[in-house]
């Protein structure tokens, strides 16, 4: 089997055939650093994660990553001047944040983060050859407008037919109604509300919009033609078939090969988001006690393309998930028995399946649920005989895992030590001999002295979870 990805392009899954193979450049629309990111926002990031993470899986190819970080746009500026301190000194603080966010979501870096003020010039340079070929206009108010009717794709991301559309309407901010069309704006000439802001440039005092911002940095690092463009749905209009449009504009080239956009996370059926208010940082969830893994959990656990509700109690149940892989991964690494048990052959055999039961879900346009539901049953069958098993047996269990956690990045290649003191695990492995000797009486003995010890000990099919009383 294949990679096969749904292509917004096309409505295809489509076999995955980078431009320049094992080079995959992939580009993701990355945060405007205006406050703190909320965990719809990291679903974007978390699932562009995942699919990277696929894409290196076991080596096959090697991805350029590429994320810009959008600092000036009409919420940075109006923020900033609101908080009476300058763009860069407000920008710097919530990029700051982002980057420790993503590095508590175990979301792998990206090769570049580029920053639209420190990319003016290239900016200039693109908007002057879409003004040289007709395709932009300078406006009135001295702002420069994509003229939509000029570039015949226009609509073809999103699917839109902007032949029976009204020409001339334009739009300067940012941020706009959906599924409305009209010319964007490239340049923001200067008004009073940009204050301070703004850079002298051949096009006039101004500054850019932001679609030509992802489009100048993602063309600087990744070239013309690019293999993956990843964002959030509702980024496909106008965002990137903007950013289709300003590129192919210039070059009569296909600028992204395979478009993938993940669904939205949603709080009571609405998309999480700033607007709405209804939005959790990472910070809230994190203040409230929960690992971020366990968030990372949630936000993988549902196939990208699926709307996702979020719930505490969901995030609950990935709390517990994770607990379970972290105590097989542990209970592995305890088994210390040089004697090879007589199940060698049928733990290669399961290791073998499941491996490939869990390529070909991943195959399948990043399958995430088959993909778990084949890690979870190798786990369970694997528990079953842990008893029974040598190091050396434990030990390759617990590379097949580990390599599995190459892709969905739970960190449990680098788990803490137990905190479990070695008297009150040596009584819990005591007790499960016990209870597998059926020795009931014993089994509840030992079961009082771990409690007395200040340790609860809960029975589970993986085994015995083992808790401190506090
Ligand atoms: P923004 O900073 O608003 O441009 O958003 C950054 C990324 O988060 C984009 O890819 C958005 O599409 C994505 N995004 C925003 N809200 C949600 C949500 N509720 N669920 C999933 N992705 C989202
Ligand atoms: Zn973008």
């Amino acid at each position: 089997m294949a990679l096969k990805l749904y292509n917004t392009l096309t409505r295809k899954r489509e076999l995955f055939k980078p431009i320049n193979p094992p080079k995959v450049n992939m580009y993701t629309c990355g945060p405007t650093v205006y406050d703190y990111a909320h965990i719809g926002n990291f679903r974007a990031y978390v699932v562009a994660d995942l699919l990277k993470r696929y894409l290196t899986y076991n080596n096959k190819f090697k991805v350029k990553h590429v994320m810009n970080i959008t600092d000036v746009d009409d919420k940075t500026i109006k923020n900033s001047i609101k908080q009476k301190t300058t763009l860069k000194k407000f920008t710097e603080k919530y990029t700051k944040a982002f980057f420790e966010d993503i590095k508590k979501l175990n979301i792998k870096p990206a090769n570049n983060y580029p920053k639209a003020t420190q990319h003016i010039k290239e900016i200039v340079s693109m908007i002057k050859k879409l003004l040289k070929k007709g395709i932009a206009y300078k406006s009135e108010d001295n702002s420069i407008y994509f003229n939509v009717f000029k570039f015949k794709n226009y609509g073809k991301l999103a699917n839109i037919e902007i032949k029976n559309l009204k020409s001339g309407a334009r739009v300067k901010q940012d941020e706009y109604e959906k599924e409305s069309l009209h010319d964007f704006a490239l340049w923001k000439a200067w008004d009073n509300a940009d204050g301070n802001i703004f850079w002298e440039t051949e096009l006039g005092k101004g500054r850019p919009g932001w679609h030509i911002e992802c489009s100048a940095m993602s063309s600087k690092f990744l070239g013309k033609q690019f293999d993956i463009h990843t964002g959030g749905i509702d980024l496909i209009f106008p965002h990137h078939e903007n950013e289709i449009a300003q590129i192919e504009a210039i070059t009569c080239k296909k600028f992204v090969k395979y478009w993938v956009h993940n669904e939205h996370l949603l709080v009571d059926g609405r998309k999480m988001s700033k607007s709405l208010g209804n939005f959790y940082t990472l910070r809230d969830i994190l203040k409230k006690g929960y690992d971020p893994i366990a968030v990372r959990y949630s936000l993988i656990s549902t196939h990208y393309q699926q709307q996702l509700n979020f719930t505490f109690e969901d995030l609950d149940a990935s709390k517990s998930t994770i607990q379970k892989l972290t105590n097989f991964v542990r209970n592995l690494d305890d088994i210390k028995s040089k004697r090879e048990s007589n199940n060698s052959k049928h733990i290669e055999k399961h290791i073998k399946n499941t491996k490939e039961g869990f390529e070909e879900a991943m195959d399948d346009n990043l399958n995430i649920s088959n993909a778990l539901g084949e890690v979870f049953s190798f786990m369970h069958l694997m528990n079953a005989i842990i008893h029974t098993i040598s190091k050396k047996e434990a030990q390759k269990i617990k590379e097949t895992i580990l390599n599995f956690d190459e892709v969905l990045g739970l960190g449990l290649k680098n788990l803490k030590k137990s905190t479990v003191p070695k008297e009150i695990s040596d009584l819990v492995k005591q007790r499960e001999t016990a209870r597998k000797n059926q020795d009931w009486k014993a089994a509840d003995q030992l079961r009082d002295k771990i409690t007395k010890l200040g340790y609860s000990i809960k029975d589970t099919k993986e085994g015995s979870q083992i808790k401190k009383i506090s």
